[in-house]
């Protein structure tokens, strides 16, 4: 991010955009867990801005303030002047990778997981069946007690879910039932990585969804990972290049379904990434499945559900996409349901990707106090609406000793078989 007199550096610029009012303070959860000005936004924009006026000896001094920052964006909805932090973070840590990457084997792992494994559907489906396998055997009991994985993120470690085994979508277009009044519209699903081989009965419900309400939906074979990972972890090049296959797989689609706020929220911002009129053009036609169907209207009614329910926003959902309102108007249109309140909706429950891997503390420390807030509405389940934040959240649960459900919003938007 070095300067320069003759053309000014966009990154470095936005950093000049925050006044250090320190509005932001308290929407950050990292600041409100370990209370140093360093964990803050304020004060990661000042060590940013620091490292682009040459005034940082050494960058990984300061990488170990940015590594702990969950990307949650809160501080974007906080701020009075409109600085984009996001953007900001995001491409000081590319090119803090690029200038001096991060060394070591956690490094390694984490490059050869997201680019060799999750953006690759095949492998990422193998390395679930191993999972599975460790999991039936019992060596993924001896590793929990070996301690050859960190004991918080052991204990948020999810067991592998039943929907691993279930064959993808078929790619290609579906049509509505008989009976199902057409719309005469269709969409196209972006259906993820993780999302398949650990969510497949999610997107399987979320096309049933879109049928059930009338849209033909067409599902792209070339389609893969969003890339979201590897933006995070500063791997801006190698998301570049999924990013640019999402273009091409999704060129002849009007509208492309998400039902991953995370993968929504980094594929809006395409047109940043690519920094192309291809990019642009696809973030364009990106809706959250949420926003998508209370803009259109539900043809087909939920089916009845006599519960309460919280609905807690994923942070790049509200903060990153602005989607707030849309996921509470469609669970109002639920029969029976009745939807209460909790105190901090749009706090980040720790899970952002796989910060809660990487800094499993932190994230355990910042999901228990979600989930707190969480509980105090006595929900007989929470409502969400990105895998992360589902696994965080029932992890949770779990380690503590509640049985509370959490469901995914297109599950209760669905009518009677
Ligand atoms: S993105 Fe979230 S964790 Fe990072 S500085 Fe902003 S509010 Fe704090
Ligand atoms: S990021 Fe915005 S809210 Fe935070 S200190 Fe800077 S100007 Fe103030």
């Amino acid at each position: 991010m070095a300067r320069s007199s003759e053309v000014p550096d966009p990154t470095y610029a936005r950093t000049l955009d925050c006044v250090h009012c320190g509005l932001c303070l308290p929407a950050c959860p990292t600041h409100r867990v370990l209370g140093v000005e360093a964990d803050s936004p304020r004060g990661r924009i000042y060590l940013m801005r620091a490292l682009a006026e040459g005034r940082v000896e050494d960058p990984n001094a300061i990488r170990p303030f940015l590594d702990r920052c969950l990307d949650c964006r809160a501080c974007e909805t906080a701020c009075p002047s409109g600085v984009r932090y996001g953007e900001i973070l995001e491409d000081v840590r590319s090119r803090l990778q690029q200038q001096s990457p991060a060394r070591g084997l956690r490094a390694w792992l984490v490059r050869t997981l997201l680019w060799h494994v999750v953006a690759r559907q095949r492998r990422l489906r193998a390395a679930f069946w191993l999972l599975r396998a460790a999991e039936i055997t019992g060596l993924r009991w001896l590793a929990t007690r070996l301690r050859l994985v960190p004991p918080t993120a052991a204990a948020l470690a999810p067991k592998t879910p039943p929907a691993r085994a279930r064959r993808p979508i078929p790619p290609g277009r579906h049509s509505p039932p008989p009976g199902v009044a057409r719309r005469g519209r269709a969409v196209a699903l972006f259906t993820g990585c993780v999302m398949e081989p650990m969510f497949g009965e999610i997107n399987r419900k979320t096309l049933r969804l879109l049928l059930a309400n009338g849209f033909d939906v067409d599902v792209p074979a070339t389609q893969g990972c969003c890339g979201a990972l590897l933006v995070h972890a500063g791997h801006a090049g190698l998301a570049r290049r999924l990013a640019a296959a999402n273009v091409r797989a999704f060129a002849d689609a009007e509208i492309v379904i998400s039902n991953s706020a995370g993968c929504g929220c980094a594929m809006k911002e395409y047109g940043h990434l690519l920094g192309d009129e291809g990019g642009a053009s696809f973030a364009s036609k990106c809706r959250d499945i949420s926003e998508f169907l209370a803009a259109e209207g539900l043809s087909a009614t939920p089916a009845a559900r006599v519960a309460r329910v919280v609905y807690d926003d994923p942070c790049h959902l509200c903060h990153g996409q602005g989607v707030r309102r849309e996921p509470r108007e469609l669970l109002a249109a639920v029969p029976g349901l009745e939807l209460v309140a909790h105190e901090r909706p749009e706090d980040c429950c720790g899970s952002a990707g796989i910060y809660n891997l990487l800094q499993s503390e932190l994230a355990s420390e910042i999901g228990r106090r979600k989930l707190e807030a969480i509980l105090a509405g006595r929900p007989d389940a929470i409502v969400t609406a990105n895998p992360g934040c589902m696994l965080q959240l029932d992890s949770h649960a779990r380690a503590s000793g509640h049985s509370v459900p959490v469901v995914h919003l297109v599950e209760l938007l669905l009518p009677s078989e």
